[in-house]
């Protein structure tokens, strides 16, 4: 950094001394360490279709769903629902590594072997993908993905550009809008492999069940979805 950079730096912190995104206190970092605290980890699998915790994270009592739900927070959690909205709406790239170690944290305290797993990040349509400049669960995926040292690919594609499922109405119509949303693009990347499908949020899981389904028919063996928090 330049002399002049390090002042206008300097200059900056002390007319916008860095706040606490969540409650805007004085903060060291994105969060103050009340707001981090506040942050509790789950610390078991879930059904996705009842929301159950799976005691011996492998038996689904719902055992059509084609994932089992793999959720670190909730997202009733204040902090948590602060940093994903800024973190995808307002495009603040910055908050990929604490998002990203969260996830890390959560996989670190399931009893859970994931070595032999690849990882996916949901894809968002292209024409999503350039408008909003970024791929939200790709940029968390990878955090998780160079942590274990696991691959990430992305054999699947968006191929129907759905409006967002925050706008739809009930669970029907957004089960409605992602039919057939997704298509193969390379299924030698699918067959035969245990998947860490990766995104931000689970709400009613639509989307998630849709792209699990897509590379169960695939091919694909174990599918755990990863997500930062979901809704219920
Ligand atoms: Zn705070
Ligand atoms: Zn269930």
């Amino acid at each position: 950094m330049s002399y002049l950079q390090k002042m206008k730096t300097w200059l900056w912190d002390i007319l916008f001394p860095p706040l606490c995104l969540n409650c805007q206190k004085n903060a060291e970092g994105d969060l103050c360490p009340e707001c981090w605290a506040g942050i509790r980890l789950n610390t078991s699998l879930f059904c996705p279709v009842c929301g159950l915790r799976l005691a011996d994270n492998k038996k689904v009592c719902h055992k059509d769903s084609p994932y089992l739900l793999a959720a670190a927070t909730n997202y009733d959690n204040d902090s948590i629902r602060t940093l994903l909205k800024l973190f995808k709406f307002k495009k603040w790239q910055r908050l990929q590594r604490p998002l990203g170690e969260i996830l890390v944290s959560y996989l670190r305290n399931l009893d859970l072997d994931i070595r032999n797993f690849t990882v996916v990040p949901i894809p968002l349509h292209e024409d999503r993908e350039k408008e909003r400049g970024f791929n939200q669960a790709k940029l968390i995926a990878k955090i998780v993905a160079d942590f274990y040292k696991l691959d990430l690919t992305e054999p699947i594609q968006r191929i129907k550009n759905t409006k967002t499922q925050s706008l739809a109405k009930n669970h029907e119509e957004r089960a409605q809008n992602v039919i057939n949303c997704f298509a193969v693009n390379y299924p030698e990347l699918i067959v035969g492999k245990n998947i860490l499908l990766v995104d931000d949020v689970h709400t009613s899981g639509a989307t998630i069940r849709e792209a699990a389904k897509t590379l169960k028919s695939a091919g694909a063996k174990k599918i755990i979805a990863l997500v930062i928090a979901k809704t219920r």
